[in-house]
């Protein structure tokens, strides 16, 4: 049968708010995006489409990028306030180091929504949860509001300024801004669903990888690390792996990944893959999610009876939904790549400073390529500015880069700071009333310095 198409009726919407910023998605970029544009008491909404924020920050995963290669702080300012407020509820660690993924800081993911909520509404963010962002408002090139989708039907919000966090692009893609999903052939980095075990004996998993590396292999990371770290991640044991596979296990991945929880006895399994799901298809998702469910009883049987430590592991929990890792990237003013990240580039409209290596989790098969640059690298701010449309700006995941070097920025400490950048840029745009593509950006980095975040200084060579 030909694919139908019904056209629907044009038809009046009521205009439900109209505010200085409005932020689209309450993922890591998003809430911090929110809190900076409304900290002087412009009028700033968030939306999101789940039950809660956070986003993939509360699928089980720690967050990396808090370090760079040289072990230094490189991000700090609002996200730092978010973790010190997680921290003071015992729900984030420290920022520990970690050979492979620079730094890690466990967070609790529940801790993560309530804290996330909290910290919005007393920055005096207007919160609407349960709203999906499902068109625009456009004036010629420049974007003036959203259209929601809800319980309530379809509504509008009209907006001085927006920032677009919805890790899919999906305000800036429906706006007409040119985007690419993928690498050359439309591949993109495969989604996984996060669980979680309890009852592992997590001591006897470090001290076994530490005191028999010849058995217990691990990636990048040398084994004496987890002699000395009780809080981790394990990347590798491949020969165990292979082991099961020639017993007959099913194993969608060629590493395992664990990752321990804030509690005793946790840990978060990254090892479910579906390859070719596209984040952007409902009919791909749903296929996504019912693959990796499946995917789990195999999974879990492996590390019962293969790897150290989880003898008496039992189910507790998964992540709310899949995780997706790659879906759209706007086409910006600037269109970060690999080089600039392998050669540490700088820029001088830098708005945060990154150091998390490539890595990409390939498209198709189990495994992923890992490179890393010795040290840190500028995001600039051209690359939150989209081509075409005036009134927008992105921060996260789906910034302007190649599909190389979106493998490297996508972790969730950039995404934060992105999030800060963006969200004082759009409250400067609001102040001057100026498109925030016309902001002076050597303002804002000066905002963002006064406000303690992390810019490199400015007499170390820029390129
Ligand atoms: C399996 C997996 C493992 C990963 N491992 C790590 C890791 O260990 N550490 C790390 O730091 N990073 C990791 N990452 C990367 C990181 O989690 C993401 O790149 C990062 O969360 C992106 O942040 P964001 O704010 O751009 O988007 P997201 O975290 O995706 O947040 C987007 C938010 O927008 C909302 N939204 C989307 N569309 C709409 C819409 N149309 N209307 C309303 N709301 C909408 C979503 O519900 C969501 O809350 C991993 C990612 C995955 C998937």
């Amino acid at each position: 049968m030909d694919k139908m198409n019904i056209t629907e009726p044009a038809r009046t919407l009521p205009v439900r708010a109209e505010v200085d910023v409005l932020v689209v998605g309450g993922g890591p970029s998003g809430i911090i995006a929110a809190q900076a544009a409304a900290e002087d008491g412009l009028k700033v909404m968030l939306l999101e489409s789940r039950s809660f924020v956070g986003g993939n920050m509360t699928i089980g995963l720690p967050i990396l990028g808090f370090l760079g290669q040289k072990g230094n702080q490189i991000i700090k300012g609002l996200p730092q306030k978010f973790i010190d407020r997680l921290a003071a509820r015992d729900a984030a660690s420290e920022h520990r180091y970690c050979p492979l993924h620079m730094g890690i800081t466990l967070v609790e993911p529940e801790a993560v929504k309530t804290v996330g909520l909290e910290m919005l509404t007393q920055s005096g963010v207007d919160v609407l949860l349960y709203v999906f962002c499902a068109g625009v408002v456009m004036d010629g090139d420049t974007l003036r509001g959203i259209i929601i989708e809800s319980k309530a039907g379809r509504e509008v919000i009209l907006a001085k300024v927006i920032v677009d966090c919805t890790g899919d692009a999906d305000v800036a893609y429906r706006a007409g801004v040119p985007c690419e999903q993928g690498n050359e052939q439309g591949g993109m980095q495969p989604p996984t669903l996060m669980f979680c075990l309890g009852g592992v004996d997590t001591e006897k998993l470090r001290m076994s990888i530490a005191e028999e590396p010849r058995t217990y292999l691990t990636d990048f990371i040398p084994n004496e690390y987890f002699g000395q770290n009780n809080q981790f991640i394990v990347v590798g044991l491949r020969s165990l792996m292979q082991k099961a596979r020639e017993d007959g296990f099913k194993l969608p991945v060629e590493r395992t990944i664990l990752i321990t929880g804030l509690r005793e006895g946790e840990i978060w399994v990254n090892m479910t893959r579906v390859s070719g799901v596209d984040g952007t298809d409902p009919v791909s998702l749903s296929h996504g999610e019912i693959e990796a469910r499946e995917q789990i009883e195999q999974i879990q049987k492996y590390l019962i009876k293969y790897v150290p430590g989880f003898e008496n592991a039992r189910f507790t929990k998964m992540a709310p939904f899949l995780g997706i890792r790659e879906t759209r990237r706007i086409v910006g003013e600037y269109t970060m790549t690999r080089d600039d990240i392998l050669s540490c580039r700088r820029f001088d409209d830098a708005i945060a400073v990154a150091s998390y290596p490539l890595d990409i989790h390939h498209p198709q098969g189990g495994d992923c390529t890992l490179e890393w640059c010795g040290d840190c690298y500028d995001i600039p701010f051209r690359s939150l500015v989209p081509q075409k449309v005036k009134n927008l700006l992105v921060a996260g995941r789906c910034i302007s880069t190649t599909h190389e070097a979106m493998s490297a920025i996508r972790v969730m400490a950039p995404c934060m700071a992105m999030g800060e950048a963006a969200g004082r840029a759009a409250k400067m745009a609001v102040h001057d009333g100026i498109a925030p593509s016309d902001i002076d950006v050597q303002k804002l980095r000066k905002e963002l310095l006064e406000h303690d975040a992390y810019l490199r200084p400015a007499e170390e060579a820029v390129v």
